[in-house]
């Protein structure tokens, strides 16, 4: 009951907030008339962050801002005339964030104020105002992501883009159905098989028909020979052995079917988290992906294997008895199926429940799977920090409230299947007593009551088996629209239909170019450079100034919002992304290894190397050292992430990867900044001779490794502030010489 009573009662908010947003804009409405708002967004916060539910609309004269207090009452309907107004913008403060403009006295006002969950929309509305009042043409509503369904208006689950209700399942059916198309001769033959199962099945009462009509209780049956009784039972025996054979078959065929399907949707699904750019991949958490990729899959797996069989076999048996019944006895084969109406109604009804369930279950046990990834990704920390017990509690809450809505979930289903059983169960005696009342009236025989009894017996396995079915059905919906939710997710940093392989030279050229990991905050700004190849550039500046993010677009990690990157004057989005990454090379502050040997991890840049590549690889990198001096030289196996090593050795095997990998473009990112000062030097020797010949873009913490560089950009801001020799900047006295006059004031203080 408490259940139902919290659907309920979630439905009831449901229906009180699209209320609310209606109520909100007919009062809008009634000042705009029927002009449409150039862009909508809600709010929901007074300038004193009290709970408000708000709407605002956007024309080209003014702006409407209408709320109402959460609990409901007067709506306040504010306008702000754009013609008065400038300086339309955004401002973000701890939680929230408010849009605001100045007014004709040039004072700052706000106009309204929304929580994280809504600032998107606050952020979209300024750029929006900010493009009108520069005469730009209005572009942001096209930008919006997307968070709610444009056919029923609910949200969507954060970094989901599925809406189950709206036509989910007939997309999710022909989905599969695109998967499953090279197996289609064999479903085919499954299908056959299907028929022929079914159709055995209903062979089996009309046998026993006979057998009992026409041979033990004949009027004539001493006249009969034993011969012809025993040809009868001979038959039931085949008809049984066939069904119980062909039924293996069938199995074996569906396994086989379910398995290779299995394989490939993990194998796309696995390919296209791959394929996925880094700012894709981390609107997910790594527990959300494993879950997809694991336990979704296994339970699309079970289905295609147990439940879809099981569900054409029990359709085609149920079409057949409906039939052979209905030539028999038409009026007994409606009672049998009248409560099946009752039922699918009351499926109908609670559809949105168990797809609102499923979905919350699905929600928590990815969350305890995210929970889990984060803590044994991050066991050093939590042991070194004595989280244990916290870590343990906050896993077992997690796991609390996946039970709880586990147990909610069965216990709805506790609830519907024995309804459905009784309703079925009010069909079987009201047969029961028409059944009796013609043995009565001798208008049926034994064999004819015994064939009607199995055909009964029959139909309702069917439809016992069909009123279960939705259980399933919204389970595996569920897995399954949220593994194509990623497999059907758009690439944003795809290669053009025009990309190609090409040999690069090394020369980068960078012209105007600005980027924002959100469209509402520019991270970079007009970056404008050239480095010839076998340059060595210095990137330099404070800390969050941009340089990782600059690093990032030559990586073609992310692509820029305006601008070009061009190597060797071919714009990045022209080259594939496979010849780009395997010329660029990246030694990173943090080395990831493999888990494997060491071997391994050297050649994982260029599996096609020979032993005798690696070997002078490492050695080239100062690595053959201290592998040499390993249990097992070359093939000790480095525990997981590397762990057993040191982190100057890590390095210098990451350098012997980036050596073999022989790229045009190396990227050193801090690649020296966690060493001590005497493995820094070995490293430094190692660096010097990796980016002989390349262009090489170097970030460092320690100015002093940069002296070497041809060039050093110095950025501010996301903007280039000064460009030179680290002599010349030196001279120059700008924000270079600071940052070196502060690292050399630093040392002073440490010695
Ligand atoms: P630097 O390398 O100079 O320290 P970064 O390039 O890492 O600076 O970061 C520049 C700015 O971009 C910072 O304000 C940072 O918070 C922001 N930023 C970096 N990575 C992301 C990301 N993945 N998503 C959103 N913002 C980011």
């Amino acid at each position: 009951m408490n259940l139902l009573k919290k659907i309920f009662r979630r439905r009831g908010k449901f229906s009180k907030d699209k209320k609310t947003v209606s109520a909100l804009r007919e009062k809008i409405k009634t000042e705009i008339g029927e002009k449409v708002p150039i862009y909508n967004f809600r709010y929901n916060l007074t300038r004193e962050n009290s709970l408000i539910n708000g709407l605002c609309a956007i024309t080209e004269e003014a702006v409407y801002c209408a709320h109402m207090p959460q609990k409901g009452g007067e709506i306040t309907l504010e306008i702000y005339d754009i013609k008065v107004l400038s300086d339309f913008g955004f401002t973000k403060n701890y939680g929230c964030v408010s849009l605001e403009c100045r007014n004709a006295d040039g004072e700052l006002m706000e106009i309204c104020r929304a929580d994280t969950r809504l600032e998107e929309g606050v952020m979209t509305a300024s750029d929006c105002l900010c493009d009108m009042c520069s005469g730009h043409e209005v572009n942001a509503p096209k930008d919006k992501k997307n968070r709610t369904c444009p056919k029923c208006g609910r949200a969507y689950f954060k970094n989901s883009t599925t809406c189950l209700h709206c036509g989910g399942t007939k997309k999710i059916i022909m989905r599969l159905f695109s998967v499953a198309k090279p197996y289609l001769p064999l479903f085919l033959v499954s299908i056959l098989l299907f028929f022929a199962v079914s159709g055995l099945n209903l062979l089996i009462p009309e046998i026993n028909r006979v057998l009992i009509d026409e041979r033990i209780k004949a009027p004539n049956a001493s006249e009969l020979t034993f011969y012809s009784l025993f040809i009868v039972v001979l038959s039931l025996a085949v008809t049984q052995l066939a069904v119980n054979v062909l039924s293996v078959v069938r199995s074996g065929l569906m396994l086989k079917i379910s398995s290779k399907m299995l394989v490939k949707i993990r194998s796309m699904l696995f390919d296209k988290v791959q394929k996925m750019s880094i700012g894709k991949i981390s609107e997910h958490t790594a527990g959300d992906l494993i879950t997809r990729i694991t336990s979704d899959t296994q339970v699309l797996n079970e289905f295609l294997t147990y439940d879809f069989p099981e569900c054409i076999q029990q359709g085609v048996l149920l079409l057949g008895i409906i039939i052979f019944m209905a030539m028999k006895d038409p009026l007994m084969t409606f009672l049998a199926i009248l409560p099946c109406p009752v039922v699918m109604l009351m499926y109908a009804g609670i559809n949105r429940f168990m797809h609102r369930i499923y979905r919350r279950q699905w929600f928590v046990g990815s969350h305890a799977n995210t929970i889990m990834h984060d803590i044994f990704g991050g066991i050093r920390v939590v042991k070194v920090f004595g989280m244990e017990k916290t870590e343990a509690d906050k896993y077992g809450a997690t796991v609390l409230k996946e039970r709880n809505v586990r147990e909610q979930n069965e216990t709805l289903w506790n609830f519907i299947i024995p309804a459905t059983n009784l309703l079925m169960e009010l069909g079987e005696f009201v047969i029961l007593y028409y059944v009796g009342t013609k043995i009565l009236n001798k208008q049926m025989t034994l064999g004819e009551l015994t064939q009607m009894t199995s055909y009964i017996m029959l139909i309702y396995g069917p439809l016992r088996y069909f009123s279960r079915l939705p259980r399933k059905l919204v389970r595996t919906g569920t897995s399954v629209a949220k593994v194509f939710e990623i497999i059907d997710e758009e690439n944003d940093v795809a290669d053009a239909e025009s990309a190609r392989n090409m040999d690069i030279d090394g020369t980068v050229e960078f012209k105007n170019v600005c980027f924002g990991y959100n469209s509402h905050e520019t991270v970079l700004q007009n970056i404008s450079f050239t480095a010839g190849k076998g340059e060595m550039i210095g990137i330099v500046g404070h800390s969050g100034a941009g340089k990782s993010t600059l690093i990032n677009l030559i990586m073609r990690l992310y692509d820029a919002n305006s601008g070009e990157i061009l190597i060797d004057g071919v714009n990045i989005r022209d080259i594939s992304q496979e010849s780009l990454r395997s010329q660029t090379g990246v030694v990173l502050q943090e080395t990831f290894l493999f888990s494997g040997t060491v071997y391994d991890n050297i050649a994982y840049a260029k599996p096609s190397a020979s032993r005798d590549e690696v070997i002078r690889a490492a050695k080239l990198s100062g690595a053959h050292k201290f592998i040499i001096k390993l249990p097992d030289a070359y093939n000790t196996v480095v525990g997981e992430r590397g762990n057993t090593l040191s982190g100057g050795e890590r390095q210098r095997i990451a350098i012997a990867r980036a050596i073999l990998c022989n790229p045009k473009i190396l990227i050193l990112d801090e690649a020296t900044s966690a060493l001590d000062t005497k493995t820094e030097k070995l490293i430094q020797d190692a660096l010097a001779q990796l980016i002989k010949n390349r262009t090489t873009f170097a970030i460092a913490h320690r100015l002093s490794t940069l002296r070497n560089a041809t060039r050093l950009i110095v950025l501010d801001k996301g903007e280039i502030a000064e460009v030179g020799t680290h002599d010349e900047l030196v001279r120059k006295k700008g924000i270079y010489y600071g940052l070196v006059m502060a690292q050399r004031q630093m040392a002073k203080g440490e010695s």
